[in-house]
């Protein structure tokens, strides 16, 4: 059975309020037409919460995205406030967010639909239908771990540190979390690390290993990171779930996110243990297109079908979202990031509206 239950959305700065209302109008259409339940909260965040409250990430935010049962947030900062202080960066709030909220697993597709396999950089038949998912640990690793810091040796040398630091629950918790992704999927995991270098590998691995036992019906295999960057641009393809570090992950997922060639196209979820999310699309706020009504909302409204899947287990919804961006596609509809020479582009919301009828 499907939840119902409340979202709480962010919409952020720059391009994040126009593509969260294309966003919120799906969500609306969904109620209306599907009765999925929803109630969206809306609150400030990022640059416009530090303008409006002196704090990006304000205690009754926090409280509502607290009180949620899933979060989708648009994008934050922009030139504005990249010189105020560090903890009142608009970025600050995306941290606190994740720690606040114990989100330790990053689920980051890289899907290519068909019909814009001109769009990326790689050639048509190496990248047409690729549908990976990266899950990357987020709140731990070598982001996080002590020590750290840049300290001046008696001759003033000064050495940089940090440490790449798990523990047996974190790998498994995230090994869990790849597995039940993939098993809802192609039931393949590829554990990437650097076992042959590191013993903070070694441990991921052996855990790693010790939990697919649980997920017989679930193929897993190891790669070296160096490997898995190469294979990741020479056959993408190859790969169906990839379970991997915070450090890794971070360039792994951004990689795997160029193979798309359209930053305008991908979603993203950050998980607790209870599949509560955070939602949000991979690109920016954009400040060089914001205010001009051209940002494509795809990633945003794709980010609505993985909230639709993950945490209110209705599927039918999020295939119904899925689908019609297909169409959208299929029917020649393009905002301009993706629209190619020649093709007139549509707004960003004709393309919330294409979206919405659709459904
Ligand atoms: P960006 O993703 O905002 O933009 C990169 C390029 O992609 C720009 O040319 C932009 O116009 C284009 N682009 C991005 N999203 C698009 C969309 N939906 N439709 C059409 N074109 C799109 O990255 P940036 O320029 O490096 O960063 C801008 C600001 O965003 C910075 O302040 C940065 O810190 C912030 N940022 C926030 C997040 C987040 O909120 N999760 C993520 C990345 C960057």
């Amino acid at each position: 059975m499907p939840k119902t239950g409340t979202v709480a959305i962010l919409p952020g700065d720059g391009i994040g309020p126009e593509v969260t209302e294309q966003a919120i109008r799906v969500i609306e259409k969904l109620n209306s037409d599907y009765s999925a339940g929803l109630e969206c909260k809306i609150a400030p965040v990022g640059g416009a919460a530090y303008d409006q409250h002196g704090h990006p990430l304000p205690p009754e935010t926090l409280e509502i995205a607290k009180s949620s049962d899933a979060i989708l947030l648009g994008a934050v900062g922009g030139p504005k406030w990249e010189s105020i202080e560090r903890e009142h960066r608009p970025e600050r709030a995306l941290l606190s967010l994740r720690s606040e909220l114990k989100l330790f697993s990053n689920l980051r597709p890289a899907i290519l639909f068909p019909e814009l396999a001109d769009a990326s950089t790689l050639k048509p038949e190496v990248v047409s239908g690729l549908d990976i998912m990266i899950v990357r640990e987020l709140t731990g690793g070598i982001y996080f771990g002590q020590p750290r810091g840049i300290k001046t040796e008696e001759d003033q040398t000064r050495t940089g540190f940090n440490t790449m630091v798990y523990n047996e629950s974190e790998i498994k918790r995230i090994a869990h979390s790849a597995f039940k992704v993939a098993q809802a999927r192609d039931k393949r995991v590829c554990s990437v690390d650097k076992a042959n270098v590191m013993e903070v590998s070694e441990l991921w691995r052996e855990v790693v290993t010790v939990v697919s036992s649980e997920y017989p019906d679930v193929q897993l295999s190891h790669m070296y990171i160096d490997n898995a960057c190469m294979q990741l641009v020479r056959a993408p393809k190859q790969f169906d779930v990839i379970v991997t570090t915070n450090l890794f992950g971070d360039i792994l997922s951004d990689a795997a996110s160029m193979l798309t060639g359209s930053i305008g196209m991908l979603p993203s979820a950050s998980l607790d243990e209870n599949n509560k999310g955070m939602y949000e699309p991979v690109h920016g706020s954009a400040p060089d297109i914001a205010g001009q009504g051209i940002a494509n909302p795809l990633a945003t409204i794709l980010s609505v079908a993985m909230m639709m899947r993950t945490t209110f287990e209705n599927i039918d919804a999020a295939d119904r979202i899925e689908k019609a961006v297909q169409q959208v596609l299929a029917d020649g509809l393009r905002t301009s990031d993706i629209a190619g020479e020649g093709s007139a582009p549509i707004s960003t919301s004709q393309m919330g509206e294409a979206i919405c009828e659709k459904l």
